[in-house]
């Protein structure tokens, strides 16, 4: 039988990753983080010294590599080859190379290619920019919102919780700015998918948040 698939996409700071865990979860789905397994690639390419620039060899190493999840006490962890790099990824200096390496489409096919081979064995939440449209365009598709100043205001508290000072100002320029890029660039673009259903959670709480996608998920699947 078919798997059950919700895809959550939506501009920085929208709640994607919070409200897909926190789905996933309840509905007792695999969470699918994409981002994840992009930020592994930057990682394995930066401990072994490949250029993030050689789409030709950046394939060769997607394509060696075993990408798997565990759930461990209720969190997820991201294995490479094995070993649980969940920490690793999530270090500046894979922030900074990700987007680079996520640009190389023949990256992209392989990593594509390993999300739907999960998506065929799992119900599933998945988060991420082409989930909607590129990996699961049959998914229940849901693009959160929110306004740019609730957004950079979630971003500066969330900085501030992990000892990081800077102003909402900042944080609204920098946001603009990504939201910008992020619209713009060639290979998947932040778009919102003509079926996807919206949620504007610039007034809505976490827990409000992920009730409403719930209730538009099974809504849906009741008519369908
Ligand atoms: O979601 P997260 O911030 O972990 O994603 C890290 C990066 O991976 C993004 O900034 C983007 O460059 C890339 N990415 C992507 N396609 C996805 C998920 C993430 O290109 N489906």
């Amino acid at each position: 039988m078919a798997k059950k698939i919700i895809a959550i996409d939506g501009p920085a700071s929208s709640g994607k990753s919070t409200t897909a865990k926190l789905v996933a979860k309840k509905l007792n789905f695999f969470y699918l983080d994409t981002g994840a397994m992009y930020r592994a690639i930057t990682l394995k390419a930066l401990e072994e010294s490949v250029d993030v620039n050689d789409e030709k060899k950046l394939e060769k190493l997607v394509k060696d590599s075993v990408i798997s999840f565990k759930n461990e006490n209720g969190i997820q962890k991201i294995l490479l080859d094995g070993k649980d790099v969940s920490e690793k990824i999530r270090k500046p200096l894979v922030d900074y190379n990700v987007s680079l390496v996520s640009m190389h489409k023949k990256v992209r096919k392989v990593l594509v290619e390993k999300q739907k081979e999960i998506g065929r064995k799992h119900n599933l939440v998945a988060e991420g920019r082409d989930t909607t449209t590129v990996v699961f365009p049959h998914a229940f598709k849901v693009y959160l919102d929110a306004d740019l100043k609730e957004r950079a205001k979630r971003r500066f508290l969330e900085l501030k919780d992990k000892g990081i000072q800077t102003s909402l100002e900042e944080q609204m320029k920098e946001i603009a700015q990504r939201d910008k890029l992020d619209s713009e660039r060639e290979a998947s673009p932040l778009c919102l998918a003509k079926d996807a259903m919206v949620v504007d959670t610039t007034h809505l709480t976490i827990e409000e948040q992920v009730n409403r996608v719930i209730e538009l998920y099974e809504d849906t699947s009741r008519v369908s």
